[in-house]
C-alpha cells in the first residue's frame, strides 16, 4: 500500500471514531498531492484542506496533514449537516464577501479545531501515528 493510500485509510478510521462519538455519518476523506490539488484549482497545492458540502467530502492536501486541520475541516461538515444540508444556511453567501477569519462559519470552525485537538489527540496519534 502507498504511503497515501495508508494514510488516507488511518484518516477515514480516525474520522469515523470521531463521527461515532458525535453520532452523525462520517464525511468521505480524500488525501491527494499537491500537484493534484493544483489540478482543482489554481493556487490548490498551497491549500490544506476544504470541505465539499456537495459530496460530503473532506479533502485535505497529503504536504499538510495535521489533527488541527483535520478537526477544521470536519466541523464544516457538522456545520452542514447542523443546517439541515442547507449549504446557504451553513455557509451563507454573505459571510463570503468578508476576509476569511471573518466569517462565522469559519471562526467557529477554528475553535472547534482548537477546543478538540487536546481531546483527540491520543486517538489521533494511536489512529494515524502522527506526532501532530
Ligand atoms: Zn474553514
Amino acid at each position: 500500500m502507498g504511503e497515501i493510500a495508508d494514510l488516507e485509510r488511518r484518516l477515514r478510521e480516525f474520522i469515523s471514531k470521531v463521527s461515532s462519538d458525535f453520532g452523525v455519518s462520517a464525511p468521505t476523506i480524500e488525501l491527494h498531492s499537491p500537484e493534484e490539488l493544483e489540478m482543482y484549482f489554481t493556487g490548490g497545492s498551497e491549500v490544506a484542506g476544504w470541505y465539499s458540502s456537495d459530496e460530503e467530502k473532506i479533502i485535505l492536501n497529503s504536504e499538510f496533514v495535521d489533527l488541527e486541520t483535520v478537526l477544521h475541516e470536519y466541523a464544516h461538515h457538522l456545520q452542514f449537516l447542523r443546517s439541515g444540508r442547507d449549504r446557504g444556511a451553513a455557509f451563507p453567501f454573505y459571510e463570503s464577501t468578508k476576509p476569511h477569519c471573518e466569517r462565522g462559519f469559519e471562526r467557529e470552525a477554528k475553535g472547534f479545531a482548537l477546543a478538540y485537538r487536546e481531546f483527540y489527540y491520543n486517538t489521533w496519534r494511536k489512529i494515524t501515528g502522527r506526532e501532530r
